[in-house]
């Protein structure tokens, strides 16, 4: 699970503000009902995630929190565990152990294909929130049956705002004649919203909200998981406060920010640097202020290695040789070196070298981009 470890999600741990949380529960003595209610994006989940494994686990000792060795907890963390139900809408699976990160990629990928303005991807989004009216039915109609490794059972509800009607009212009969050794995990962050009879069922448990220093410094440890995160101390702070304390939250958006930067520095560093091929396969021709307009958006360290890269194959090709880094433009490269005047052309090498050296300066790019792009036009001129 690389990816869940470099986005500094832990699956296996709770938030320390839940600490005392945790100790007010007594494992030994469960209600056959539990329900966690509190603020959505103060990781209740994750609690509850814990709650549940440590359930499950079969340790010989016994333990306040989970062993992680046993059986047990080897499967629950592969999401094998045949005694563990989660219902959650598949907007959630991905904080589940094991949660497949790519899958979720895709299918936001897939949901932007579709226009805005569908009813298709309205509906399907909604659909997504929703907690699935048959794997309700079955996982209540399977407990009927005896658990499979003969130990408790574990039944996981988030958000039980978003059990429809029906679902909720086989929930509730479940509630009122708990099946044998089973244990109902239920989340709601608004527990106005839950049935009062299906509240009256459980064992109500509020969830903590952290305080701010608490929050921010376990928040700040997450992001310091995230490799090259691009966040400052300060920017972290004030997502924060903005997002009204939720750590979790504040979480998921800052790693799903970072990487959405990630693909548009990417998607911005293709484009310029093939508007610049383009451009400097013009020669003499090339409209050096418009190159620059266009191209200004990326990393001038970006720009520099690519005009080094096809300043190299116009050097080669001059001396009979055979561009190294665009074989695809070889017939203009040709062309080019046969054109250009040599002293000009070695010149404008030292200048990139020379650039490259001051290219993290703030002040590069578009003055230093528009004399780079002039003394290439003048390579080719007397
Ligand atoms: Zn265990």
């Amino acid at each position: 699970m690389m990816t869940s470890q470099s986005s500094g999600k832990q699956t296996s741990n709770f938030a320390p503000w839940f600490k005392s949380t945790w100790e007010s529960l007594n494992l030994l003595n469960l209600p056959s009902a539990v329900l966690i209610h509190g603020q959505s994006g103060i990781g209740k989940f994750e609690f509850a995630i814990e709650l549940a494994k440590a359930i499950l686990c079969e340790s010989a000792a016994p333990l306040s929190r989970p062993c992680n060795e046993c059986e047990a907890c080897h499967w629950f963390e592969s999401a094998n565990h045949p005694d563990f139900i989660a219902l959650v809408p598949e907007t959630h699976r991905k904080l589940l152990p094991h949660g497949d990160f790519d899958v979720e990629a895709d299918s936001s990928k897939k949901s932007k294909a579709i226009s805005s303005d569908s009813d298709g991807e309205a509906s399907e989004k909604k659909e997504k929130k929703n907690i699935s009216i048959e794997e309700t039915r079955n996982a209540i109609e399977g407990l009927s049956i005896g658990t499979h490794r003969g130990g408790s059972r574990v039944i996981l509800i988030y958000p039980l705002e978003m059990l429809r009607s029906d679902s909720a009212n086989t929930l509730l009969k479940s509630l009122e004649e708990p099946p044998e050794n089973t244990i109902f995990i239920l989340l709601a962050d608004r527990l106005d919203r839950v049935l009062p009879t299906i509240r009256s069922r459980c064992r109500l448990v509020s969830a903590p909200r952290p305080d701010r220093s608490t929050g921010l410094e376990w928040l700040r440890n997450q992001m310091a998981l995230v490799p090259n995160s691009k966040f400052s101390s300060a920017e972290i702070e004030s997502i924060y406060d903005e997002q009204g304390g939720a750590p979790y939250a504040v979480l998921q958006s800052l790693i799903a920010r970072h990487h959405q930067d990630d693909k548009d520095e990417l998607t911005i560093a293709i484009q310029a640097s093939n508007n610049l091929l383009r451009a400097m396969s013009q020669g003499a021709r090339i409209e050096w202020l418009d190159t620059a307009e266009k191209t200004q958006k990326a990393r001038y360290s970006t720009l520099l290695s690519t005009m080094q890269r096809w300043t190299a194959d116009l050097l080669s090709s001059a001396q009979m040789g055979h561009p190294r880094y665009y074989p695809k433009h070889e017939a203009a490269i040709q062309t080019l070196a046969k054109q250009a005047r040599m002293p000009k052309l070695l010149n404008f090498w030292k200048s990139l070298v020379h650039a490259r050296r001051h290219e993290n300066h703030p002040l590069a790019t578009r003055i230093q981009l528009e004399a780079l792009l002039s003394q290439y036009q003048q390579i080719f001129e007397d």
